[in-house]
């Protein structure tokens, strides 16, 4: 599952960030995908609760996941458009394909948590 080793990687920049901000426990973990990443919400959500069993840091930590939709451009009719899924067949013109601009991004928008004092 492509999702589980997302996940593993979002585990170790957690672990990294908890470390140089010298956080003593992690609250929130704040993720970003994008529509067209291919990455499936769902058995991201399932990876996580099952690395919470096993991984220390991730103890009570509330997960969010912020879907962004893509970008694309029709090279036809020169409008841009708003994808929330991989649907590259122009809404104004019928030309195909769309031309993504953006929505293959995943990645770690924000960490929470608790400093240790000074
Ligand atoms: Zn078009």
């Amino acid at each position: 599952m492509h999702e589980f080793s997302l996940m593993e990687n979002v585990v170790r920049i957690v672990r990294q960030a908890a470390t140089e901000n010298r956080l003593t426990s992690v609250t929130d973990i704040n993720l970003v995908v994008g529509a067209t990443s291919a990455v499936n919400v769902d058995a991201l959500r399932f990876a996580f609760e099952i690395l919470q069993k096993e991984e220390a840091i991730l103890e009570g930590v509330s997960l969010a996941i912020e879907e962004t939709p893509a970008r694309a451009h029709c090279p036809k009719c020169q409008e841009d458009h708003t994808l929330w899924r991989m649907d590259l067949l122009c809404p104004s013109c019928g030309h195909l394909p769309l031309q993504l601009r953006s929505g293959e991004e995943f990645y770690v928008k924000s960490i929470e948590g608790e400093r240790e004092d000074g």
